[in-house]
């Protein structure tokens, strides 16, 4: 099996050094996106990926850097004539929205989009991944995703602040994809807002176990990420900045 992440979007809210949050993960020729920010199917078209080939996108919550690019997505399935189905697996109640949108704002679509309501511990499987939601500290409902390959464990928090559920789910994961909006000195901001420190991810990553810490969600106030990856390292050496574009072989 065949297995790749790719990052195409790392950065928070406002994208001006980098793309709103959007991660592919490649199993053979299968796709699973998770976040779909704004102009997420350009940067799948920029990386080779097609976007006939993803199956299933799991979004994180409704936080518009989030899921916002969905529907330009679909769109752009659409005019390339998809006919197979869509899963979309994301948590109440913007699962409700977004089969809603679909409805009644798109137009026709001509394929299948599945809309499914992620429950804490019901999990997503195919004959590639199975996917866990678990409950993350956001000021709205959010879920993290456990994904689960034949080989690897990745495990993916989505925006939160230091949080009890992402050390519990993400034990001994081979990769853990944690959120670090900002770098410690701002951590009461951090904390208000939902969101992580660096050094919070990296010491989430110590307690946890897990094998690579990769930082994303990375505040537009950071033009060199080096300053994160210096508050996460004195506290988890494998850390490593996500960048656009970054690919990591499985
Ligand atoms: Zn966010
Ligand atoms: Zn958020």
């Amino acid at each position: 099996m065949n297995a790749r992440l790719v990052f195409l979007g790392t950065g928070a809210a406002i994208p001006i050094y980098r793309g709103l949050p959007c991660l592919a993960l490649k199993v053979d020729s299968t796709i699973y996106l998770i976040d779909v920010g704004e102009g997420c199917q350009h940067r799948l078209f920029k990386m080779g990926l097609s976007p006939l080939k993803v199956r299933t996108i799991f979004i994180t919550h409704g936080h518009g850097d989030h899921f916002l690019g969905l529907f330009g997505l679909i769109q752009t399935m659409n005019l390339l004539e998809r006919k197979s189905v869509l899963n979309i697996v994301a948590p109440e109640p913007l699962s409700t929205l977004i089969g809603r949108a679909i409805e009644s704002m798109m137009g026709r679509v001509g394929f299948e989009v599945k809309v499914n309501a992620s429950r804490i511990g019901e999990a997503y499987k195919d004959e590639y991944v199975e996917v866990t939601p678990y409950p993350v500290c956001h000021t709205i409902e959010a879920h993290g995703y456990l994904i689960k390959l034949a080989s690897k464990t990745i495990s993916y928090t989505g925006d939160t602040a230091p949080c009890e559920t992402v050390r519990e789910y993400s034990r001994k994961a081979s990769i853990l994809v944690h959120e670090a909006t900002f770098t410690s000195e701002y951590a009461s901001e951090a904390w208000k807002q939902g969101h992580s420190t660096a050094r919070d991810a990296a010491l989430t990553a110590s307690e946890a176990g897990v094998e690579l810490l990769v930082l994303t969600h990375l505040s537009s106030r950071y033009k060199d990420d080096h300053v994160l990856l210096a508050d996460a390292y004195r506290f988890f050496k494998r850390t490593i900045t996500a960048r656009d574009y970054m690919t990591l072989i499985l």
